[in-house]
């Protein structure tokens, strides 16, 4: 039996406020622990939480730029539940009636544009964290730090209509440059900025009604919600294959084991017994708030791409790497402020650039090379000072050394050679030292000549100007 997986995904980003959603307190990450709270966020008696305004307005910069429809009249509920990280013993979210509901994210799948819905997005406050200590000599102890506590998320709830691993990892990243495009989320997946749980069911091909779902937890890249919805798939399969059921359950991704393993089962799940929250009144979105943030918003993913591809006339695929995230597009957009050759400075991000930070995990904001010098060694390229072939190897010392395309070709001596006289002296000796290959070539064997270029190169240690070195050797050769 051929199955199709079902996937929804949940995402918690916490926004870029300076201070917590109900409190002064403020967001920092890292501080000393418990330093950054006060009797709201640790939830005292007799303390009131006040709503921070930032919270909304980047919260509905999110459902703007997700297509949301904005609720005029939404409510703030408790959420109950017994756990030591959470001082009060709820988390203040929203439940009936969230801020915003029924959006969409486009994304490109295989080739095509996808419309995946969003069913909600809503505030809530983070809960603290508990760090455990098990190298104590009195057994195990546990620490808890309230400085997380009251830090605002918004939680995004797509409809369950991803229907593979790769899918799910393209619409994270998408809703992830959105939200960073917009500047109120930073997507550091490792500190916990940008989460992600997944449900996910499989069902016959062509079958509509969904089958039981499990819901992931605990998985902090792009590459475990796709190493574990793929751990998923089969997991069902070989249930569904072998005529049994698959459980309603939570179950937790090892990251380390390749695996996930059921947390707790439907009957354990949590009755939170939501109501609302009398210390905070409904709130109440004035229409002209909601226009006025929407004609600020920034240019976002789809539009750059847009303006990439009508202002640049680069292909569709560059166009949509590029703008992946902020800083790529950025760093594109100042590349080409020094070298105005769209498709040129494409290529060399796309390949060079994105390939040696692929290999040293590193994202465009760390990169060694910054845009004026690779636009500096696309110059040196343009005017014949180096080969493409030697930038090529420049570009990897710029990368590794941090210096600039200049200098490491004046310490190498990777200048090209375009001096006629030298090139034509080695290309007599060349001539000179393979009689045999140059009779042959004359006497009509021509696919020699790729032989003599190899050994010009050779000669110069890859340095002699290519387009030189074949006019020379055709003029040397009789042809
Ligand atoms: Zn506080």
């Amino acid at each position: 039996m051929e199955y199709e997986p079902v996937i929804g995904l949940e995402i918690h980003a916490q926004l870029l406020t300076q201070s917590k959603i109900f409190c002064a307190c403020s967001t920092l990450f890292g501080g000393e622990p418990n330093t950054l709270t006060c009797p709201v966020c640790t939830g005292l008696p007799g303390t009131l939480p006040v709503l921070n305004r930032t919270v909304v307005e980047y919260t509905l910069r999110a459902a703007l730029a997700t297509h949301c429809r904005i609720a005029s009249l939404s409510q703030f509920a408790r959420k109950n539940y017994f756990y030591p990280d959470l001082p009060k013993g709820y988390q203040i979210s929203q439940y009936e009636l969230p801020l915003a509901t029924d959006g969409h994210v486009i994304i490109q799948s295989e080739g095509e544009q996808k419309r995946i819905g969003l069913i909600r997005i809503h505030m809530e406050e983070d809960a603290g964290k508990l760090v455990h200590d098990l190298s104590s000599e009195r057994g195990s102890h546990s620490y808890v730090d309230f400085n997380r506590t009251g830090v605002p998320l918004i939680e995004i709830v797509s409809a369950p209509e991803i229907s593979s691993p790769e899918e799910a990892s393209t619409y994270l990243r998408k809703l992830r440059a959105i939200l960073m495009f917009l500047d109120i989320c930073d997507g550091n997946m490792e500190e916990g900025s940008f989460r992600c749980d997944a449900n996910i069911s499989l069902r016959p091909k062509g079958v509509r009604t969904l089958g039981v779902k499990a819901e992931l937890k605990n998985m902090n890249s792009f590459r475990n919600v796709q190493r574990a919805l793929d751990f998923e798939i089969r997991r069902q399969t070989a249930l569904l294959d072998q005529g049994e059921k698959v459980t309603q359950e939570t179950r937790l991704w090892d990251a380390a084991k390749g695996i996930t393993s059921s947390m707790r089962g439907k009957e354990e799940a949590h009755d939170y017994r939501y109501f609302p929250d009398p210390d905070l009144v409904p709130l109440v979105i004035d229409p002209r708030w909601v226009e006025e943030i929407r004609s600020r918003l920034p240019e976002l993913p789809e539009s750059k791409k847009e303006r990439f591809l009508r202002e640049y006339g680069i292909p569709e695929y560059d166009a949509e790497v590029l703008t992946t995230s902020k800083p790529l597009a950025k760093y594109y957009e100042a590349c080409l402020h020094d070298y105005p050759k769209p498709k040129i400075v494409s290529n060399w991000i796309m390949s060079e650039l994105l390939r040696e930070l692929k290999k040293d995990e590193r994202e465009i904001e760390e990169c060694p090379v910054p845009a004026g010098h690779l636009a500096e060694l696309l110059t040196l390229i343009e005017d014949g000072t180096i080969s493409g072939k030697i930038a090529k190897s420049v570009f990897e010392e710029m990368y590794r050394s941090g210096k600039r395309a200049e200098e490491i070709i004046q310490a190498t001596g990777w200048v090209q050679v375009s001096d006629a006289t030298a090139l034509e002296k080695i290309v007599a000796e060349v001539l000179a030292a393979n009689g045999k290959e140059v009779d042959a070539y004359r006497k009509g064997k021509e696919k020699l000549f790729g032989f003599f270029v190899g050994q010009v190169m050779k000669a110069t240690h890859g340095k002699a100007n290519p387009q030189m070195a074949n006019e020379i050797l055709k003029k040397k050769l009789g042809k």
